[in-house]
């Protein structure tokens, strides 16, 4: 017997989803879909240009899609151009791997000003998502403002320091890199509420942001660590190498001749947004750390400062959205199940309906951290595959080309973008 099966969506934990199922003993068919023309999701639209590296993992990707049992949808989008209750009729299961699509909110007064924006817009924007190519980013200050300390904010500061020499040679579009050539900005501040301990960027981010010709990094906190902290680096090999390389930096003397500024500022959460009809300085309250080793929180001092600001990148994460039809976690952002199976909030589960990647286990790892994610997934989508049935005995092909939907093959993402292929 031959499964059916559908997986909405086309980044990391999508492909890996469909590695897994090609893996199994069953005999099954993939059929991917995807809303934007062209396959990867993060992978194409969310990784930093200048880290070719880990773009490499496409051509597995390349290869999972040369199965013959794999069929590419882009450009239809389930939920708009045919309904997930519909989509199911014609598959066995369903996984949803859609990701988490918008961003936190900071809910503090200002946040809409003009020149306060998302990190991942100016991401999609410079890795050339096609909805984000009109949006302007205010790059005529010398002040950028990057709010959060993962490596989604380290990425963003590190485009807005490199030499422009430097981001040339990267895949990085050719309209992103005109702007950023009359880029003024002087200095960055990448600004994190809690600690160095408690920083979420990883140390080989870190250690580039100190590397960048021309530029200096600045850490402007005591390093010292409290008694909960040094328990904490004991537990965590990311925090205890992070330490080590923000020592050696901040022990490193400052270069007069140098063009631009990284400041990485900590314990310090943003207040409010100020300015008149745009952003003109940042108000933030100085923070103290509270609660047991592991569970630190950031309690306010009572202690303010404010600066100036031109830009601002507001990077605190991405959260999920809701699938129509679906139950959704609204605090995690994420679409609650079970090992991958989809559960109602009485925890029953919601049949055949299936989930893995972000939207699955919420906006965390590495690209790698999708492919365990992923392989768990389709674990228990198997476990249940023999009791699921297809109601309509007809190939979503024809349901396509009836609706009329302008859906483009694998094949066709070389013609939409050959250079990123
Ligand atoms: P992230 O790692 O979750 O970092 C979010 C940051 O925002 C943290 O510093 C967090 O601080 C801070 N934050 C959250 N809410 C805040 C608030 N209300 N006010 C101030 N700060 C706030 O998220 P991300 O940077 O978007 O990255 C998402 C995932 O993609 C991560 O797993 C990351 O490692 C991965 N990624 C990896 C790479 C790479 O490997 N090079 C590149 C990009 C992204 P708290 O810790 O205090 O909450």
């Amino acid at each position: 017997m031959t499964y059916k099966i559908a997986i909405i969506g086309s980044g990391p934990s999508a492909f890996y989803a469909a590695q897994a199922l090609f893996k199994s003993d069953h005999k099954i068919v993939v059929d991917m879909f995807e809303k934007l023309p062209t396959p990867f999701g993060l992978l194409r639209g969310g990784v930093a240009p200048d880290h070719q590296q880990m773009k490499t993992v496409s051509k597995a990707y390349e290869k999972i899609a040369s199965d013959e049992n794999f069929r590419f949808f882009g450009n239809v989008e389930i939920g708009k151009d045919i309904t997930l209750p519909d989509l199911k009729k014609y598959y066995n299961s369903v996984i949803l791997a859609i990701g988490a699509e918008t961003d936190r909110k900071m809910n503090i007064p200002g946040e809409n000003l003009d020149g306060s924006q998302t990190a991942t817009e100016f991401v999609a924007w410079y890795n050339g998502q096609p909805k984000y190519q009109d949006y302007t980013f205010n790059l005529s200050g010398e002040n950028a403002i990057v709010i959060g300390q993962g490596n989604v904010a380290v990425d963003v500061t590190r485009i807005l320091a490199k030499p422009i020499e430097e981001l040339e040679k990267t895949d990085i579009t050719d309209n992103a890199i005109q702007k950023l050539n009359h880029s003024k900005i002087k200095n960055i501040y990448m600004i994190g509420r809690r600690g160095p301990v408690q920083a979420a960027f990883t140390e080989l981010e870190l250690k580039e942001l100190g590397n960048i010709k021309g530029v200096n990094l600045i850490i402007h906190d005591d390093l010292d660590l409290s008694n909960n902290d040094k328990e904490e680096i004991k537990a965590s090999t990311k925090a205890r190498k992070n330490i080590a390389q923000l020592t050696e930096f901040k022990s490193k003397p400052l270069v007069k001749e140098n063009q631009k500024n990284i400041h990485i500022m900590f314990y310090s959460s943003p207040v409010e947004i100020l300015g008149n009809s745009k952003i003109e300085k940042i108000k933030f309250e100085k923070n103290r750390l509270d609660g047991d080793a592991g569970k630190q929180k950031a309690r306010p001092s009572g202690e303010f400062f404010e600066l100036d600001c031109d830009i601002l990148l507001r990077s605190i994460g991405y959260h999920g959205v809701p699938f129509k039809g679906l139950p959704f976690d609204d605090r995690n952002g994420i679409i609650p199940n079970n090992k991958g199976q989809v559960i109602n909030i009485d925890k029953s589960p919601v049949k055949d309906i299936f989930v893995t990647g972000w939207i699955k286990r919420g906006p965390s790892g590495v690209i790698g951290t999708n492919r365990s994610d992923s392989i768990e997934t389709v674990a228990t989508c198997l476990d249940s595959i023999v009791n699921s049935k297809i109601e309509l005995d007809k190939d979503i092909l024809d349901v396509l080309n009836e609706s009329k939907i302008q859906y483009l093959t694998y094949k066709d993402k070389k013609k939409v973008n050959p250079e990123k292929n």
